[in-house]
């Protein structure tokens, strides 16, 4: 049926950069035999998830929304791929994105443009807009998506869906094609908040083959969500103040606010908290993401991956004319912002001091988190906005990250759910924000107010 629903849509929604039917079905195929043999079956068995292209697929293109990786099969399988095949989880394709997740919209990708489900002219969101298109429009049930500073609430809030960003480490990046390495997380995108704590459940968990993962123990979360939060005791929910007033969309915001107000219908006591550095967030971003994705992006010389200029003469214009055709304008112009931010003499003006404030930024979290259990605000000033509309000027772009990178940068875990429309039919989604490995009590919040 999912791949019935792809072929009746695809060409419309583009969601996919490759539709995996062969592969599918033949996992699909192993369900069955497992379950005419009277097998035990995993959790996710039969269930179609689309896998945005960052992750790799043993045997399976892997382009990362770029052409540089044209041609690339991995030869391995990324930790959180094998884990869903295990559980039975059945891969329809790889999703589109922007060029190794540098964008707001999906429109970077080198491929093509991803449509929004609800209004075909606007994009879905980025980076991880082929996987929020993909469950939106129902060609998938559940998807996986990568957040370096709002990949994944972004869309899931654009797409009308929920989106979860884990903490920093609760999810292996075994196989993750790199882009800000401390910043970088996979999460789970669903329609509704139950199926999206099932799929964080079959991805989260200790991998030895990833050096930043946690070894901590991982709750049911499905198993835990209760139709109110009175888990335990009064929940304390903080509105951040500071996400309000001056360039929110006025109709995201009386959404968010009639948002909070069910909140407090449903027991939680409302508090105003200030987080005063939440807005250097943005600036602290694109200097440290750029930094590190210049260093990430420095494999892609021609030689091991993807595509090579066959042409040049030496080495040097093969790397040359490799990367110059290989990669698109956003991501030259990060790599430029990177290199120039940790050359010698502006290490310590550009690099060192975005790292300083990102420890304020930590710091203004922590203290807001003495006083509340969980923190609210919008996912993004605005609802979807039309292809084309800001691909002229990068920093408009970047600014629909605002209310999201903060979170990336403090390694918190943060989810988009639904909270309304807008005149236009379109969603507006509301952020829970949770203090490090608090991901239990956020999606309890979450189905709550669902
Ligand atoms: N839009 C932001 C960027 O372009 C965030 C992307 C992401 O989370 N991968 O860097």
């Amino acid at each position: 049926e999912a791949l019935e629903r792809i072929e009746a849509v695809e060409p419309k929604v583009r969601s996919f950069l490759c539709v995996t039917a062969d592969k599918a079905l033949e996992q699909a195929k192993a369900v069955d035999a497992k379950i005419a043999a009277g097998d035990e079956i995993g959790l996710l068995a039969g269930i179609p998830i689309a896998i945005k292209d960052n992750m790799c697929t043993k045997g399976i293109p892997t382009t990362c929304g770029s052409k540089i990786l044209q041609g690339f099969i991995p030869p391995y399988e990324s930790t959180v791929t094998q884990k869903l095949a295990e559980a039975g989880a059945v891969m329809v394709g790889k999703a589109n994105m922007d060029e190794f997740a540098m964008g707001s919209s999906t429109e970077t990708s080198a491929y093509q443009v991803t449509a929004n489900p609800w209004d075909l002219e606007r994009v879905p969101g980025g980076s991880s807009g082929g996987s929020a298109a993909a469950v939106a429009a129902d060609e998938a049930v559940v998807s996986l998506g990568s957040d370096t500073g709002g990949s994944i609430r972004l869309p899931a809030s654009f797409c009308g869906i929920v989106g979860m960003k884990p903490t920093y480490g609760l999810v292996s990046r075994f196989g993750l094609v790199a882009y800000g390495s401390s910043l970088d997380q996979i999460g789970p995108f669903g329609r509704s908040v139950e199926d999206t704590a099932i799929l964080l459940g079959a991805i989260a968990g200790y991998d030895p083959k990833d050096s930043t993962s946690l070894n901590v123990k991982i709750p049911n979360y499905a198993k835990s969500l209760k139709p109110n939060f009175k888990v335990r005791g009064v929940l304390r929910v903080g509105v951040i103040s500071e996400t309000f007033g001056q360039g929110l969309d006025p109709v995201v915001e009386k959404a968010v606010t009639k948002a909070i107000e069910t909140l407090q219908e449903l027991g939680a006591e409302i508090h105003v908290v200030s987080c005063p550095r939440f807005r250097y967030g943005l600036p602290a971003y694109y200097i440290i993401a750029p930094s590190e994705a210049s260093a990430n992006l420095a494999r892609y010389d021609g030689v091991k991956y993807g595509m090579r200029d066959e042409e040049a003469n030496s080495l040097l214009s093969m790397y040359t004319k490799t990367r110059s055709a290989g990669f698109g304008l956003e991501v030259k112009r990060r790599i430029m912002l990177g290199t120039y931010a940790l050359s010698a003499g502006y290490y310590d003006a550009y690099y060192l001091k975005a790292q300083k404030v990102r420890t304020l930024i930590k710091k203004d979290f922590e203290s807001a988190f003495e006083k509340v259990d969980v923190l609210v605000c919008p996912t993004a000033p605005t609802t979807a906005f039309k292809a084309g509309d800001k691909t002229a000027d990068p920093l408009s772009m970047y600014l629909t990250d605002l209310m999201t990178i903060p979170v990336n940068l403090a390694g918190l875990p943060g989810v988009s759910i639904p909270c309304g429309f807008d005149e236009q039919g379109l969603p507006i989604g509301l952020q829970l924000i949770g203090n490090v490995l608090q991901e239990e009590l956020l999606l309890q919040v979450a189905y709550a107010y669902e």
